[in-house]
């Protein structure tokens, strides 16, 4: 068996084991398995491309790949080691990023491989060199918008940027612009490549990804995380078709297609249309003075509150990004487990979007060991509310929020969220009156059967923990 029949033997293993650990993350209770399979998957794939690397390349070139290997590496486990759940959206974008500038370094590395060499000096079979231009102009364009629109997510994800959204005037016709004049200049350069028009495709792609995702602000960040996810995964696939590698493209695919699944998913989460996802304009800031007065809030103490609870028959707890931040799902199981040994019934409302990532409160209640069957989805749950005694709402603002449902004007109107306020009490863990990441107000606090428990919610928790 050849190096090359090796290489690709283990190349269809990894993928196997890639999609293996896809099936595997879509369950708790096999996501660390799925884990594992994707590691493996990796490790292998990794290993089979130096070992194939090896034959083809001189010493020096081999040295240099194993210290760049063992430089990513270095920063990968030092960044993963450090990094909190509340900072993964934006390492995710950051990472995003690194793939689409990955497409665009390939891209031109095989223009200066082939186009540049011209038609006679190229390995290149004639009737293939058209769609080798295709490739490379194709997979420019696409890591070079996944490139710039993944370090604005970055940006904004990290407070880094203001997250509301960019309104140039037309924005819109800019953005269907590029898209027409990407398709003219893929038409001239597939005719006759140039590097003149290979750099105009990457300044093009460059401005397009930041404009097309600095015009989308607050509440849709999630869908554009995911949607560069979806993006990083096509680059890969384009830079698999220049490289010849399979599992590259394989591997893009799966990445590519299970990104623009999620996003789908979460559009319907939050009832938007992809494409109004796209034309932005959604979290904008409400301009000063717009505020809707709705009078007075009212406010309860830990004790009172652990009062409440201790006389409760059910309770419903929905957590948001404000547990996350203040690492109460600690206190919050505890909490959890101390009611349950009372015979209160408790159970958890998750949001699709609660949080700054898909799954992110799942995570943080499955590492602070809270059983999953008590753990439901909003569609299992939000019938449950009007029966309920008590709900608590952690940290939570937007997801929670009855302007979606009530107000057709409001920003998030048409979001399903969770119906909180049906309960017979509802107490609201937040430090301020402040408004949640979309920037809309929340009629939810001064709701006359809400209380609001101002303080961090970690610190409040473990006041009504000691007061029980
Ligand atoms: P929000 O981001 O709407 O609100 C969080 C609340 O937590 C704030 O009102 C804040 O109020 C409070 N908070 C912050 N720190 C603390 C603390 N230490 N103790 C107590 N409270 C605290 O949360 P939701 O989870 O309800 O909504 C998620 C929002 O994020 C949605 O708009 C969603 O679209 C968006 N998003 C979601 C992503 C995802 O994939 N899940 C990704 C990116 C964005 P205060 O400052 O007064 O304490």
């Amino acid at each position: 068996m050849t190096a090359s029949t090796a290489a690709q033997a283990a190349y269809i293993v990894a993928a196997l084991l890639f999609i293996v650990s896809l099936a595997g993350l879509s369950k708790h209770e096999t996501s660390r398995t799925g884990v594992v399979y994707g590691i493996t998957g990796m490790t292998i794939a990794l290993v089979a491309t130096v070992v194939l690397a090896s034959r083809s390349i001189a010493a020096g070139g081999l040295a240099l790949l194993l210290v760049a290997m063992a430089i990513g590496a270095t920063i990968g486990l030092w960044r993963a080691r450090r990094v909190e759940m509340t900072g993964m959206p934006e390492l995710i974008a950051m990472l995003h990023s690194f793939v689409g500038l990955a497409a665009v370094l390939v891209g031109w590395d095989g223009y200066y491989d082939v186009e540049a060499k011209g038609a006679a000096q190229t390995a290149v079979a004639s009737d293939l060199l058209r769609i080798h231009h295709a490739e490379v102009f194709i997979g420019v364009f696409i890591g070079a918008v996944t490139f710039t629109g993944s370090i604005v997510a970055y940006g904004k994800l990290s407070a880094r940027i203001k997250s509301a959204p960019l309104m140039l005037p037309g924005k819109n016709v800019l953005n269907v612009g590029a898209l027409l004049a990407f398709v003219g200049l893929t038409a001239a350069f597939v005719a006759h490549p140039s590097l003149g028009l290979l750099i105009a495709v990457t300044a093009l792609a460059l401005a397009l990804g930041w404009h097309l995702v600095a015009s989308i602000g607050g509440g849709d960040m999630p869908v554009v995380v995911s949607m560069l996810n979806s993006y990083s995964g096509w680059a890969a696939a384009a830079s698999g078709f220049l490289l010849d590698n399979n599992l590259l493209i394989v591997t893009g695919a799966l990445v590519g297609s299970s990104g623009a699944y999620l996003s789908y998913i979460m559009c319907q989460a939050m009832n938007r249309s992809f494409l109004s996802v796209i034309a932005g304009g959604f979290g904008a800031v409400a301009p000063a003075g717009s505020e809707t007065d709705y009078g007075e809030h009212h406010e309860i103490t830990a004790p009172e509150a652990a009062k409440l609870l201790s006389t409760a028959s059910s309770v419903i707890i929905t957590p948001g990004y404000g547990m996350a931040v203040a690492q109460a799902q600690f206190p919050v199981a505890e909490l959890t487990a101390r009611l349950r040994e009372r015979g209160v019934q408790v159970r958890f409302g998750i949001h699709p979007v609660a949080g700054r990532l898909p799954g992110h409160m799942n995570v943080l209640l499955a590492e602070a060991r809270v059983p999953y069957d008590i753990v439901l989805e909003m569609d299992e749950i939000n019938d449950d509310f009007a029966s309920t005694t008590v709900v608590l709402v952690i940290g939570a603002n937007d997801t929670v929020n009855p302007a979606a449902l009530e107000d057709p004007g409001s920003p998030i109107a048409g979001m399903p969220v969770l119906r909180v306020w049906e309960a017979e009490h509802v107490i609201v863990f937040k430090r301020s009156m402040a408004a949640g990441y979309a920037g809309v107000q929340n009629p939810l606090f001064y709701r006359d059967n809400t209380q609001m428990l101002f303080g961090d919610a970690k610190e409040r928790v473990q006041d009504i923990l000691h007061a029980l």
